[in-house]
């Protein structure tokens, strides 16, 4: 094998291009138009005599996600701002969550004034632990978000525990997890509400969108005002052409996070195409591993006992310190990027240190942001999150879309940078 491709070598892929993503068709096509032809593109506009296409898919993404409620927002960090919201997180409160994650998971805590207590991670995994939840459980503790990474699912038996023990409800982020199943139930009906989004790279995606789902009707009454301006879907009798379908409720004050319809018209094409989507995604991986395996040094991140499915966001794969030498796993991703054409990259820098997680630039964040609550916040080490970060390449699940050539240039592409490490 020749010079790596990040120093001008011949690269391992040629011109093939990799999978698309998102998938559309015609239906898409015809489903989009329907929507903007219909003249109906918001809930809050007067009905054409049926429900909502935001409720219309409301009712599948609750049903898919063995949740008995669901409501669609505009975004995955408004979802989980309408989950804490919901259950009563404000100014003064905690909120337990991990510290290995998208910004949004801490930011929609500092949104409601709470204070975001950052906690480290398990190393294999990125996803928060039971144990590092207990230790940080205070009276303050208002809520527990857990995150379920990449391509698994965080330990959820000891998660829903440890929220128990500390009597405060457990959020599930499921915006990199649609789908994913544990001993018979879906993620995001484990904990009290789970949040969702569909952001264009999402498995399930309309540009911009998110949900959240839960059981309690009491919740579900809370969430959708606090979606829409404190109105709420009429449940009286249904709505005539003409009329409105959301009418005002004033019990919980609320903002404008809702879906668009043109948004919701394409989920309701995308969903029907999930669940081959993750067999085709599975297919990929379950050619990828045994020979991540052959080659010794890799491995996938792995799933707790019990998982029926997981669901690929980002395919984490997982290499033995030392693999590449001393390179620092941002250049491997890069050189791995330069052999294969495509985006290879680290998990996000640990909130504690990253550049997104800014409180102090913001008025509003900044009262929370003292020095006592900053400490408490993220004032404690991060050796597994650290750990897992500079082990770990991440791959986007589209490339599981792929065929076996596909699984082959990564394969080839991970052997030619690690036996040419010394060269990065
Ligand atoms: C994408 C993502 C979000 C935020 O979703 P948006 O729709 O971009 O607001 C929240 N949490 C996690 C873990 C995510 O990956």
């Amino acid at each position: 094998m020749g010079q790596l491709a990040v120093h001008g070598g011949l690269p391992i892929r040629g011109n093939k291009p990799w999978p698309p993503w998102p998938e559309t068709d015609r239906d898409t096509e015809a489903a989009v138009l329907g929507a903007l032809r219909s003249g109906r593109w918001a809930i809050s506009w007067p009905s054409l005599g049926a429900p909502a296409l935001e409720r219309q898919f409301a009712q599948r993404f609750a049903e898919y996600c063995d949740s008995r409620f669901c409501v669609p927002v505009d975004h995955g960090s408004s979802a989980l701002t309408v989950a804490l919201q919901a259950l009563g997180v404000g100014p003064g409160d905690e909120v337990v969550a991990p510290v290995q994650t998208w910004v949004a998971s801490a930011s929609a805590v500092l949104r409601l004034g709470a204070l975001p207590v950052l906690v480290d991670v398990d190393p294999e995994t990125g996803c928060l632990t039971s144990q590092a939840v207990r230790d940080a459980l205070s009276e303050r503790t208002r809520a527990i978000i857990v995150v379920h990474l990449g391509s698994t699912i965080a330990d959820l038996d000891g998660l829903v525990d440890a929220a128990a023990s500390g009597g405060v409800p457990l959020i599930e982020d499921c915006a990199q997890a649609h789908g994913a199943r544990l001993r018979g139930r879906a993620v995001g009906s484990w904990g009290t509400v789970g949040a969702f989004s569909f952001q264009n790279g999402k498995v399930l995606a309309s540009g911009e969108g998110g949900a959240v789902v839960m059981a309690d009707p009491a919740l579900y009454h809370t969430a959708q005002q606090l979606r829409a301006d404190s109105r709420a879907y009429r449940s009286d009798r249904p709505t005539p052409a003409g009329e409105m379908e959301i009418v005002e409720i004033g019990e919980a004050m609320g903002v404008n996070y809702c879906l668009s319809e043109i948004q919701a018209a394409i989920l309701l094409d995308q969903l029907p195409r999930l669940d081959g989507q993750h067999e085709r995604r599975e297919r990929f991986a379950g050619k990828l591993e045994p020979g991540l395996a052959s080659l010794g040094d890799f491995g996938p991140v792995p799933v707790p006992a019990g998982t029926d499915r997981r669901s690929i966001y980002e395919y984490g794969i997982r290499f033995r310190p030392g693999t590449f030498g001393d390179a620092p796993v941002d250049r491997v991703a890069e050189a791995l990027e330069a052999e294969l054409g495509r985006a290879v990259y680290p998990p996000d820098v640990p909130l504690y240190r990253s550049p997104l997680f800014r409180p102090e630039t913001t008025p509003r964040y900044r009262q929370v942001w003292r020095d006592v609550a900053r400490k408490r916040a993220i004032g404690r080490d991060y050796p597994s999150a650290e750990s897992f970060r500079s082990t770990t390449l991440l791959i986007h699940h589209s490339a599981l879309l792929g065929d076996d050539e596909d699984v082959a240039d990564v394969l080839a592409a991970l052997e030619k940078v690690r036996d040419r490490a010394e060269e990065l």
